[in-house]
């Protein structure tokens, strides 16, 4: 009796009995091993054809300032100066990377980068945020501590960009293309230029190893969490076309910068100028050496050329926070009922009294929601297995709830 001829893998040719799985196609077969290689050699293609080929973006097709403006508006209230900056600031850097493929001119667009001052609190990060996601870029939050905790720069670096790399899903051009927002720019400000700064950092160093990323480098970036074995490959990113927007509160500039406007304004003509000084808001005449006065570097200073300053909160701008931004605290927590079918209301005096005990905790924006979770809780406890269709949160209620609250300011 003739012997069964058995199916074999058309790529390694063993049989059926050799391999647990063997797949058919129209005139052969694959095993599992053979398929599982084909699709790693069709990955490493498609990664190394995308890396040399990143896919230019279209600038005509980005919003236009005063769009993102707009967009910026539905989210963050006030800030208008920081919202124009930035604005600005991002479409540019977009036409930048527009424009690096074409450059036939000889006309090189800088990169852009942006430095936000302002108290912790009012939005900085907020605005960051909402900028990367209209745009859909990949974008990470760093702390600019860790660069003076961990003493390497090196290794920090790196871990900024596999940040950024993992929200990217290891894609490098999406990478390359993303928004880093680095917070606490304050605290590696060198010391001896001010002495309100309490930690000894060298903060110098830290400057001088965030120099190069700012500007445009290629780092080595290990793979996700570190690398653990000595073979593991490292990813190269070029961070030529990432934008870095850098944040801090630089708590007491507006003494080096009244010194500034006090010595520019002696002499004949100042009488005129000195009346023009809104004494009350000084940020808003913050400039580059102001910042070098605080400690930065000036190098630093130059790669960050866009700079913009963001003002506190004050009760008003507390109030319009609470409801008027699309994802406000108190539209989330009507979606959170409005899912249990139960109709939420807050009394107009009962916000009031939210925004008066994040004024008398100096809580800022952060602590209005805080403060509406301890409202909250028990009603979220209570009203989902109650049956009840509508509930409304009076001031009395408001008041009862956050005296039981112990909210530690
Ligand atoms: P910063 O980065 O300046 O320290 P954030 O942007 O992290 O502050 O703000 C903290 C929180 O406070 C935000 O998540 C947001 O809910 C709220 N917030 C702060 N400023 C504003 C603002 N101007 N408009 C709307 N919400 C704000």
């Amino acid at each position: 009796m003739a012997k069964k001829q058995e199916n074999r893998c058309s790529f390694c040719g063993r049989s059926s009995s050799d391999v647990r799985l063997l797949i058919s196609g129209l005139s052969g077969f694959i095993c599992e091993d053979c398929a599982r290689q084909a699709f790693h050699v069709a990955e490493e293609f498609e990664s190394q054809s995308a890396s040399k080929s990143p896919q230019s973006i279209d600038w005509r097709s980005l919003p236009k300032p005063v769009d993102i403006k707009a967009h910026l508006d539905q989210y963050i209230i006030g800030q208008d100066d920081a919202k124009r900056f930035l604005s600005v600031a991002v479409y540019n850097h977009y036409k930048r990377l527009s424009q690096a493929s074409q450059d036939d001119d000889g006309v090189e667009i800088e990169k852009s980068n942006i430095i936000m001052v302002g108290p912790t609190g009012t939005g900085k990060t907020l605005l960051a945020r909402t900028i990367a996601r209209l745009l859909k870029v990949p974008f990470t939050i760093v702390d600019a501590t860790v660069f003076t905790e961990a003493g390497y720069v090196g290794e920090d670096v790196e871990s900024i960009l596999s940040r950024l790399l993992q929200v990217a899903n290891d894609d490098v051009p999406q990478a390359e293309r993303g928004i880093v927002f680095i917070d606490e720019i304050d605290k590696i400000a060198r010391k001896s230029d001010n002495p309100s700064i309490t930690r000894d950092v060298s903060g110098e160093g830290v400057q001088q190893g965030l120099l190069k990323l700012l500007e445009g480098t290629v780092v080595n970036v290990p793979p996700k969490g570190g690398r653990k074995h000595p073979d593991q490959k490292y990813t190269q990113v070029d961070t030529r076309n990432i934008l870095f927007i850098c944040g801090g509160a630089f708590d007491g500039i507006e003494r080096k910068i009244a010194q500034r406007l006090n010595t520019h304004v002696v002499g004949y003509n100042s009488v005129q100028n000195v009346a023009q000084i809104d004494r009350k808001d000084l940020m808003q005449y913050i400039q580059p050496q102001d910042l070098k006065s605080f400690g930065l570097i000036p190098e630093i200073i130059g790669r960050l050329p866009v700079l913009t300053y963001l003002n506190p909160l004050d009760r008003e701008a507390l109030r319009r926070i609470l409801t008027e931004p699309r994802n406000s605290i108190i539209k989330q927590q009507e979606k959170l009922f409005a899912m249990d079918g139960i109709a939420l209301h807050f009394d107009e005096d009962a916000l009031e009294y939210i925004v008066d005990k994040a004024v008398e905790y100096k809580l800022g924006a952060r602590g209005l929601r805080s403060i509406v979770e301890a409202i909250m809780i028990t009603p979220q406890f209570e009203l989902p297995s109650s049956g009840e269709k509508e509930f409304t949160v009076t001031l009395e209620y408001a008041k009862k709830r956050i005296e039981k609250a112990k909210i530690v300011a």
